[in-house]
């Protein structure tokens, strides 16, 4: 069978992104109609939404949500199906999705909590178009109350799912707002709402979605042990049996190595073009690189591990290699990056900022590309790496674990190496990993065979649309 789910989230690609999740809700529609599943997306109406949406009308309206008169307003963005809650007291203002100015929203509990009631009451009553969803899939702690309002008000006929983008970000709120947030106080306790003496939205959905997923199996894993579930791994361990780990996919149409404006194309068949790019590459960092010229596209943060990246950084050019970054974020490791830039004229380039077209033209020209994460849920930009025969070089946790086969003897030998894992995620075996990569690159057949297993890797939707399908089929039975 097939259906309809609507999915409820705070960002999606195109009208809004900060982070992945943003990527992985504007994909999963088209990968799901492929299954014969009809999914929409509601999503606040930030400043200048409704502009662009499509054929706009309104579908859903409620005369008090949190405050005010609120409704929905549905159309198409980009081939999308869009549902906008349309709520000026709430999402009508200055700054990004979740703060201005660097400092959050106080009320986004207030807010969050309107997306998710409002996602709750289509879900029990439908839309004024006729269309009702067999499935409510929750992303994040924004709409994490979603679930739990269904559960608390004793809907049926809907099942719900949560998945976990980033489990960093709980929506904790006061203990005091219970009845401002519509949630029943008898549920406030450590086995349901209560996370130390707050609200956690986030959890509030954990308890409550008949489903839970997260963006990779090693992910899924990791969240139920204490290094990683920052004090949720008991409520997940706990519901083990309801978690399932799907990795997510990226868009291959855009990250085609093929067809893409930005690269002079190349693909398995014309591996020599790479050279191009790798000239290129070069040239716009002003490097000259003997052996690997590797790349990082990255926020610069401690989650990203990108301070183990000075440490190994002399072994590695005087093995031959080479590096150019593109990244920004914390100011002290932006610093870092420029010093040693400084410290390694030739060998290593930098540029602090966010630029989507250097970033393709990066992958196409790199060797390889580093992404040694303390933990990772899924990560692209090895996925990208393999499409454009960039060997990722990774720290071996979470989506990285799960999408890179590391280069030992076994995997040569069978012809099934991608790139390079390593473990623990310290400065030490990473620099062992990089000496690895400085020997396998100076073996040139060896390496071009890896180049082309790593291409022909599949890291589309293809799979993981499939068993988020027969997830919400096993739901609705
Ligand atoms: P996270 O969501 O934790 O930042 P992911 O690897 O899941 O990490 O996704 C990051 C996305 O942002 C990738 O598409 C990556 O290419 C992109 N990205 C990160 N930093 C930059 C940058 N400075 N310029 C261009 N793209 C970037």
């Amino acid at each position: 069978m097939a259906g309809r789910v609507l999915s409820v989230a705070s960002e999606c690609v195109p009208l809004v992104k900060t982070g992945g999740l943003a990527d992985v809700v504007g994909a999963l529609p088209g990968a799901l109609a492929g299954q014969g599943w009809q999914m929409r997306v509601l999503l606040p109406a930030y400043p200048g939404l409704v502009d662009r949406l499509g054929g706009a009308q309104q579908v859903w309206q409620e005369a008090d949500l949190f405050g005010a008169p609120a409704r929905v307003l549905a159309g198409r963005v980009a081939g999308l199906d869009m549902l906008l809650l349309d709520a000026p007291h709430l999402f009508d203002r200055p700054g990004g999705p979740y703060s201005v100015d660097g400092r959050d929203h106080a009320d986004n509990p207030e807010r969050f909590a309107a997306l998710s009631w409002a996602a709750a009451a289509i879900a029990r009553d439908g839309l004024a178009d006729g269309w009702k969803p067999e499935v409510l899939h929750a992303h994040d702690w924004q709409a994490g109350l979603a679930p739990a309002y269904l559960r608390y008000h004793g809907v049926e006929g809907v099942a719900s799912v949560l998945t976990i983008h980033n489990i960093a970000f709980q929506g904790l709120a006061d203990a005091g707002l219970l009845s401002a947030l519509r949630l029943p106080g008898a549920e406030f306790h450590a086995d349901a709402l209560e996370y130390y003496g707050n609200i956690s939205a986030l959890k509030a959905g954990l308890v409550t979605a008949d489903a839970i997923t997260t963006v990779s199996p090693t992910y899924a894993e990791e969240l139920m042990r204490p290094e990683f579930g920052l004090g949720l791994e008991g409520v997940i361990a706990a519901r083990a049996e309801r978690m399932h780990g799907i990795l997510n996919g990226v868009d291959t149409a855009v990250w085609n190595p093929e067809t893409d404006p930005e690269v002079h194309p190349f693909g398995l068949r014309s591996l020599g073009r790479k050279a191009a790019n790798r000239a290129a590459l070069a040239a716009e960092f002003g490097l000259e690189v003997p052996g690997p010229l590797a790349i990082v596209v990255s926020r610069l943060t401690d989650q990203k591990g990108i301070d183990l990246i000075p440490p190994v950084l002399e072994d590695f050019v005087a093995a031959g290699g080479g590096l150019a970054v593109l990244g920004s974020g914390y100011p002290q490791l932006e610093a870092a990056m420029r010093a040693a830039a400084a410290r390694f004229p030739g060998r290593v380039g930098v540029h602090i900022g966010y630029d989507e077209a250097l970033s393709h033209r990066m992958f196409a020209g790199a060797d390889a590309v580093l992404v040694p994460s303390r933990f990772e849920p899924c990560g692209l930009t090895q996925m990208y790496g393999l499409r454009y025969g960039a060997l990722p070089v990774v720290a071996a946790t979470g989506g990285l674990a799960d999408t890179v086969i590391t280069a030992n003897p076994a995997a040569l030998a069978a012809g099934a190496a991608t790139g390079i894992a390593f473990h623990p995620t310290d400065a030490l075996a990473f620099s062992q990993a990089l000496r690895r990569l400085v020997a396998l690159h100076a073996q040139p057949k060896l390496w071009q065979s890896l180049v082309r297993t790593a291409m022909k890797q599949p890291v589309g939707w293809e799979m993981s649309s499939a068993r988020y399908a027969a997830l919400y089929e096993s739901l609705c039975h």
